[in-house]
């Protein structure tokens, strides 16, 4: 290892949870969500891991993370489910890339994007079934719809899919699952009632948290994120056999001793009960460490775990090795799978009061992701 730190992937271990989440999937079809850098593990190299995996399509938030998959070589078909006006849909129709739209305002824009392209675009309708998020509100649906059909009528849209998302999946028997369930039912009859349904739509409702408790919300196609790189959905319920991909390793850069009652660390938060050496590991806030970790968080050094000491500082933190003989270049494990005693992200978020997703995506540009196969 080069860098002071570094987030390495275990792409097999992302390969192993989406063949497993596609078996739990049925027989539907598997859209892996890979936005935000797929999750902060690293765009095209974990994006083809869950190809491999048996995704047979990948799913982004926003066109310029679409763009940049097809720009790294990716062919497999992907969908934008994000978009706001003004975005280059020309250059998203003429790459390829599926769109959702949950107006008819933005339905217009796509379809004017396909007359100047000479492209159809190939199309999801979002449905608000009770999120209240993105999505069409059920009373602006056949409004929707009606427009869409008019568009596929012109020849300029494809309608490919017609989708929406859980608010509670994580929480089962949450109230909220029936009754988004039934408006998506609902959503479903209406564009069947149109002819905007058909064999040849991909109905698709289900995140990781649906998918690993709700067989009847499976239709033609779920859309895994948190759980293809390992991480539990439901943490509450267990692992589910998943297998978390991300090991974040920092080596230290300094280590020291010093005095009892020396004050570390901006604020002096922490302060040595006695004479102890110190190590300082290099990467800190504006690396994905929250300052939140100060004082609560643990890492792995030496082989035992030791509390951050004193603030997160925005490239570096301290960790008290006691008498420990560390050296300056010894590794730090600040989470992994668990296997060697090490957090893991589970805990991590835990610790700091926050999902596992936030934990991973929030790694910033300046530790370089090395894979494993
Ligand atoms: C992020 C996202 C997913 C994946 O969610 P997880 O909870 O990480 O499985 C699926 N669908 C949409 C629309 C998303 O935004």
């Amino acid at each position: 290892m080069a860098t002071p730190a570094e987030a390495r992937v275990d792409l097999a271990a992302v390969r192993q949870n989406v063949a497993l989440l596609k078996e739990l999937a049925g027989g539907a079809e598997v859209m892996g969500a890979v936005k935000a850098d797929a999750y902060g593990h690293g765009l095209v190299p974990t994006s083809e891991a869950v190809l491999q995996g048996g995704a047979s399509r990948l799913g982004t938030a926003f066109i310029s993370e679409a763009l940049a998959l097809r720009a790294g070589g990716v062919t497999a078909p992907i969908l934008s489910w994000l978009i706001t006006p003004g975005e280059p849909l020309d250059e998203a129709l003429t790459h390829d890339v599926e769109l959702s739209a949950a107006d008819v305002r933005l339905l217009d824009e796509i379809a004017a994007a396909a007359r100047r392209t000479g492209r159809t675009a190939l199309m999801h309708l979002e449905a608000d079934t009770g999120m209240s998020r993105g999505g069409s509100p059920l009373a602006a649906w056949p409004r929707l719809l009606a427009r869409a059909l008019e568009l596929r009528a012109e020849g300029v849209i494809e309608i490919v899919g017609l989708w929406s998302h859980f608010a509670c999946a994580d929480i089962p028997g949450h109230p909220s699952i029936a009754r988004q369930l039934e408006a998506y039912e609902t959503a479903l009859k209406l564009a069947e009632q149109a002819g905007a349904a058909g064999s040849h739509v991909i109905r698709h409702l289900s995140n990781s948290a649906a998918i690993v408790t709700l067989p009847e919300a499976r239709y033609d196609l779920v859309r895994p994120g948190i759980a293809m790189y390992g991480l539990s959905p439901i943490p509450e319920l267990g692992d589910f056999g998943l297998r978390q991909a991300m090991t974040l390793v920092a080596r230290i850069g300094l280590v020291k001793r010093v005095a009892e009652g020396s004050g570390v660390s901006y604020g002096h938060l922490y302060t040595t009960e006695r004479e102890t050496t110190l190590g300082l590991v290099p990467i800190g806030y504006a690396d994905g460490i929250l300052r939140h970790a100060t004082g609560r968080a643990e890492v792995l050094a030496g082989g035992r775990r030791r509390l951050v000491a004193g603030r997160v500082c925005m490239d570096q933190f301290m960790i008290d090795m006691g008498d420990d003989p560390l050296a300056a270049g010894d590794e730090v494990v600040l989470f992994g799978p668990g296997d060697g005693g090490e957090p893991t992200v589970q805990e991590w978020a835990d610790t700091l009061g926050t999902i596992t997703h936030e934990i991973v995506t929030r790694i910033g540009s300046r530790v370089p992701r090395v894979y494993g196969q």
